[in-house]
């Protein structure tokens, strides 16, 4: 399977914008700087404006000092660059055409104090394929474990199809479609509910359909298999500096540390609000934003409601995952060298993950060379309780590495933030998509209807440079060839109406 060309741009326009073309583009994030660079390649004069000292937003990082003088720069957290990643990459293509600065991170255990561990990375990647040799390799999924699964429901991860599984599934959790699956515990714990949770929500408060989706996307449909990359080194220096620099060096102006407060319509384009009470003017806008943030200044832009009813209302709508919580530990001592560098977590009530920094990329490699010691990061993605969550993760994750267990902590950075989008069952059609009933306003962002089946960083990535082409297409310049998974599933197009009964009767 190859990637797909699945948006196109018309080849018979012009490339760059007409001279004076100027748009804002608020929130730096992957979703907010992915379209400035289209838009800055194109000619188009942009101000990128964000609020955060920093830019990278969920992806961001920042520099630390730890209390033997030695400054280390942490993230948001550990993210897996997906090799389907097309539009993402093909935005940091821009500041390292080969890809270098990415390395492969081997293997993709679900490590659990109930059951095996099971690795779902090198994998082949091509359905049927890939879910054969899941099954000849599984410690979860043998025939027995599948022995009462209800192939109805089953089938749906095969037959993905977005408007028939989003008609179908959109109302239905994500928990209750794990559970009518009737897999055994440790296929539904060690599969199932370790992916689920990496989308920043409970099982029960995701929708089924966001689930088979993003099954589809990461799994069944990947042309690429389920491996992933990340930074040798850390983001500031491997991403956001880099493109800092090269969107500057076409003329972008960026403003960190400035808000956004609110908009109003102002002759043809908008005034925009900051909070160090600077007022922009432009024509174009990409609102980039985390959905919190969107809801906020939809909710303080009460003009926005009576030019732009349906944005106003899909804004207020929005709603955000439970918060995630990150810690960033430096350990007096290394862990086993059998612990692999990323491991997702399963059947703990607060760690999802836990990633050994000092496997992963140099500047923590070369602490842990120095002292002796090792640098873990754990999440937990969709924590209800917060508070004292970093401790509770640091003694689960003691009762799995019980080397970690009474190991001096030589420093540690706990953070919490309730950014992440929540796609709750029924939300369906909610969430705004690109472009918006407010005339020269596009949204972009891990949250918002993209065209074409993708997630996380991915989605981010591609509203962004979608909402770059919409603001290109008004000018009389043309878009941006976009590239994505195939959008349906191995079996979809079999006849379904007995399904469709058969799952409309229970009662879920
Ligand atoms: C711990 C963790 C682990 C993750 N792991 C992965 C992973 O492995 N793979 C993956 O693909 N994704 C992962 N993600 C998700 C990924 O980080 C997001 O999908 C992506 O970064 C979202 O980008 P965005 O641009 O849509 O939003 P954001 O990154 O949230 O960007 C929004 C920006 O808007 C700014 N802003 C907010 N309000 C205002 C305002 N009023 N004015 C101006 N600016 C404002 C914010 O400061 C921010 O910079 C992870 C996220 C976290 C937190």
């Amino acid at each position: 399977m190859r990637p797909r060309l699945l948006v196109a741009a018309d080849p018979s326009l012009p490339r760059q914008a007409p001279p004076g073309t100027e748009a804002i583009v608020v929130g730096a994030g992957v979703a907010g700087v992915s379209a400035a660079t289209v838009l800055a390649e194109r000619g188009v004069a942009v101000t990128l404006v964000e609020a955060a000292a920093t830019l990278g937003g969920r992806l961001g990082a920042w520099p630390v000092t730890l209390p033997d003088g030695s400054e280390q720069v942490v993230e948001h957290g550990f993210h897996a660059f997906f090799r389907q990643y097309y539009t993402w990459r093909d935005v940091l293509r821009r500041i390292d055409p080969g890809l270098g600065f990415l390395r492969p991170v081997e293997g993709y255990p679900v490590i659990s104090r109930r059951f095996p561990p099971e690795d779902l990375g090198g994998l082949p990647a091509a359905p049927p394929l890939n879910l054969l040799a899941l099954f000849a390799r599984s410690a979860s999924l043998t025939l027995r474990d599948l022995a009462g699964a209800d192939v109805a429901l089953g089938t749906e991860l095969l037959t993905f199809d977005r408007h028939r599984t989003t008609t179908l599934l959109d109302t239905m959790s994500a928990g209750d479609f794990l559970a009518g699956l009737r897999v055994s515990d440790r296929a539904r714990e060690m599969l199932f509910e370790a992916f689920a949770r990496s989308f920043f929500c409970d099982p029960q408060g995701l929708s089924a359909a966001e689930l088979v989706a993003m099954f589809h996307f990461y799994f069944l449909a990947n042309p690429e298999g389920i491996g992933f990359d990340a930074p040798r080194t850390d983001h500031l220096h491997a991403i956001w500096a880099p493109l800092a620099e090269y969107l500057r060096a076409r003329g972008a102006t960026i403003r960190t540390g400035c808000a956004l407060r609110s908009l109003r319509p102002d002759g043809p384009g908008w005034a925009l609000e900051l909070g160090d009470g600077a007022t922009l003017t432009s024509r174009h806008v990409v609102l980039a934003l985390d959905p919190g943030a969107l809801r906020d200044v939809a909710a303080a832009s009460p003009e926005l409601a009576s030019v732009a009813p349906r944005l106003a209302g899909q804004a207020a709508a929005l709603t955000t995952a439970p918060p995630f919580v990150v810690t960033r530990l430096w350990l007096g001592a290394d862990v086993d060298a059998s612990r692999a560098v990323f491991s997702a977590v399963s059947g703990e009530a607060t760690l999802d993950s836990v990633t050994v920094y000092s496997r992963l990329e140099e500047p923590s490699a070369r602490w842990a060379r120095e002292t002796g010691g090792c640098v873990l990061e754990l999440h937990s993605y969709a924590c209800t309780e917060p508070d004292g969550a970093a401790d509770r993760m640091v003694a689960e994750l003691a009762a799995l590495w019980p080397e970690t267990a009474g190991v001096a902590h030589v420093h540690r950075v706990d953070r919490s933030d309730a950014t992440a989008p929540a796609f709750p069952p029924g939300s369906a059609g909610t969430r705004p998509g690109v472009r918006t009933d407010a005339r020269g306003v596009r949204v972009a962002g891990d949250f918002v209807e993209a065209p074409l089946v993708c997630g996380l960083m991915e989605r981010a990535a591609v509203t962004g440079v979608l909402a770059a082409a919409d603001v290109l297409a008004e000018v009389g310049a043309t878009g941006v060839d976009v590239y994505g998974v195939p959008q349906r599933g191995l079996l979809a197009g079999l006849p379904s109406r007995a399904r469709h009964r058969a799952i409309g009767q229970r009662p879920l």
